[in-house]
């Protein structure tokens, strides 16, 4: 704690255990730990000089952002330190020629939205967690959000990242050049890699086009299978979709008695589609005539001003919060062929409750990108039967145990059902090549 006074300054490191509580427990309530001290490095410098003292005292480091993250990869489980990168907040200008912007890890997605909006562009990755989530955690998690779809997720916007590797030796490649074929891409490979192999302090994001003209709809079915059939359809006609998001009614009455909204349609429907188009011209009009030639359509509601948008997407959006009054969730996020989407989402409660008679299932999630997000309530959070009853039926599917949220410690006794023992004999050999000490985040992942 002293060497880290030394390189922090003393106000930036914590060690009551009041100020070290909101550091030790996840966002969903399910993971916790304690933590040696919180400390928080101003630059890339003081993390470095961090990381060599963690290193020299033989100490592992928990690196933190938001700490939105939802497998349990950003808490420490007994003794480490946790590096918090908030401080590293700042923005540069926008490259209006470039379009692309740089921050410092610690700048929450909304912030980069936000500085991308005021040069008329626009950030391509979104999701709820937006005003807490940093660009550091969300390069560390790969993070994708509701447009996916679209334009890819983080790794499809990231041009290069700065960073310290666990052995210190440091990346720089912030210089933005869309092509760069000089050998391994190892911002790439920092991304998603969940803060095991080094520090992101920084990244070059790319930028897209802002589209002020948008329609949001939102419409019942009868069926998961009548959904994913119009999603398919409309995927085929509408060029300027952005999202398309599944709900169920149980999940939407909850948000509804959660936060005191009323009903979204008219008629109560056991499955709700979210969709929304963006162009630079108004998207309405193909929107309704592709929802109109849409066989399975029940009600629905449109909203193209920005309050009522707003509104529409408060259902899908207040899930996850709505899902957390009802204690700790088991968060199970997959990914799954489409065509077997609907069978999944039939059959999965089914099986969590032959796991767990008390449980409740919640699914939602992004369905023009196959991933569902499976919420467990009821269940204890070490009790792990249901993680294990859904992770291996996605994998029967032919899906994948994780679509965004990564590994984490929730999932690392099931990597193995999703990768190959060479695949995950060559991720350790990169981690023992990077972090040789093994102080970065060891348990997360492997
Ligand atoms: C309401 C809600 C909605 C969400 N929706 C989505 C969604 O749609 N799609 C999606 O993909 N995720 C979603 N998430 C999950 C989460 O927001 C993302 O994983 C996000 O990217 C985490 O960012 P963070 O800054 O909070 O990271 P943290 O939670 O602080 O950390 C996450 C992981 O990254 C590592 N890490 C953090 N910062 C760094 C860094 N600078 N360098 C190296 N490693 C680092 C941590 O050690 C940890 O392993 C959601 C979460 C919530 C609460």
């Amino acid at each position: 704690v002293r060497a880290l006074e030394d390189i922090v300054g003393p106000r930036h490191v914590l060690t009551s255990a009041e100020d070290l509580a909101p550091y030790e427990v996840d966002w969903t309530g399910r993971f916790r730990g304690r933590a040696s001290c919180v400390v928080r490095p101003g630059n890339t410098d003081e993390v470095a000089a961090v990381l060599a003292a963690c290193r020299e005292a033989g100490v592992a480091v928990v690196a933190q952002g938001g700490n939105t993250g939802l497998v349990g990869g950003g808490v420490p489980r007994g003794g480490e330190v946790v590096l918090s990168l908030r401080r590293l907040d700042s923005i540069g200008d926008v490259d209006l020629i470039a379009r692309q912007v740089t921050a410092g890890a610690g700048v929450t997605i909304a912030a980069v939205e936000a500085a991308a909006a005021r040069s008329g562009l626009h950030y391509a990755v979104d999701f709820g967690a937006r005003d807490s989530a940093t660009v550091g955690g969300s390069v560390a998690t790969n993070a994708g959000g509701l447009h996916v779809m679209r334009y890819g997720g983080t790794r499809e916007q990231l041009l290069g990242v700065e960073a310290v590797l666990g052995d210190g030796r440091r990346i720089t490649r912030l210089d933005g050049l869309v092509k760069d074929n000089t050998g391994y891409h190892l911002s790439h490979l920092l991304c998603g890699s969940e803060g095991t192999l080094g520090v992101v302090t920084a990244a070059r994001l790319r930028l897209v086009p802002r589209y002020d003209e948008r329609t949001v709809a939102l419409i019942g079915f009868a069926s998961v299978v009548a959904a994913v059939d119009a999603a398919t359809a409309w995927r085929r006609e509408l060029e300027y979709l952005e999202a398309i998001e599944l709900m169920l009614a149980d999940g939407v009455e909850l948000v509804c008695a959660a936060f005191d909204l009323a009903a979204p349609l008219a008629t109560r429907w056991p499955v709700y589609v979210l969709v929304e188009a963006a162009a630079a011209t108004d998207p309405s009009a193909a929107l309704a005539r592709a929802v109109e030639a849409t066989v399975g359509v029940g009600d629905v509601a449109v909203a193209v001003d920005a309050g009522r948008r707003t509104s529409l997407w408060r259902y899908r959006d207040d899930h996850t919060l709505a899902i957390n009054t009802l204690g700790p969730p088991h968060k199970l996020d997959v990914s799954l062929p489409l065509r077997h989407i609907a069978a999944f989402a039939e059959e999965v409660p089914h099986r969590v409750v032959s796991a767990a008679p008390v449980a409740r299932t919640f699914l939602f999630g992004h369905l023009g990108d196959g991933n569902l997000h499976v919420n467990i309530s009821g269940v204890a959070p070490d009790d792990e039967s249901v993680d294990d009853v859904v992770l291996r039926f996605a994998v029967e599917l032919g899906g994948s145990i994780s679509a965004e949220h990564g590994i984490g410690i929730a999932k690392r006794q099931w990597l193995h059902l999703s990768r190959s023992p060479d695949e995950i004999d060559a991720m350790r050999s990169i981690k023992r090549a990077l972090d040789p000490t093994g102080i970065m985040n060891p348990g997360v992942l492997l």
